[in-house]
């Protein structure tokens, strides 16, 4: 909820969903940090310092869940899906068939899209 960031924020400005405040990361007289809401419920933040996202929310014991509600769910649909299609695969060799070279392929690019999931979210 970006109600949840701004009221950890100084000097907060604006409204419908874009907003300025004092960047928390760095010694911020004027406010330089930009706060957006997304139509989506995401919530950009851009400090003009240049300032890290990541040492922003950690400045107000806050982390990048807080900026993508849905990341995590969206993600773990893609790997239980992933999942499943390997468990379908492995299910077809341990019953002594062979791959089709289409479902090897398609192996690959679960295994692919897994590993790019786990990074995304660590
Ligand atoms: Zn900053």
């Amino acid at each position: 909820m970006i109600e949840n960031i701004l009221s950890r924020l100084e000097k907060v400005k604006g409204r419908n969903g874009a907003y300025t405040a004092c960047c928390p990361a760095h010694s911020d007289k004027s406010p330089s940090l930009a706060i957006r809401e997304l139509d989506d419920g995401r919530i950009l933040l851009k400090c003009f310092a240049d300032c890290s996202v990541q040492d922003i929310l950690g400045a107000i014991g806050m982390d990048m869940n807080d900026l993508f509600p849905n990341v995590n769910s969206d993600l773990l649909r893609v790997i239980e899906f992933e999942a499943w299609v390997v468990s379908v695969a492995a299910h077809t060799m341990s019953t002594g068939k062979k791959l089709s070279d289409t479902d090897r392929d398609r192996m690959k690019v679960a295994t692919a899209r897994i590993m790019e999931a786990v990074k995304y979210v660590g």
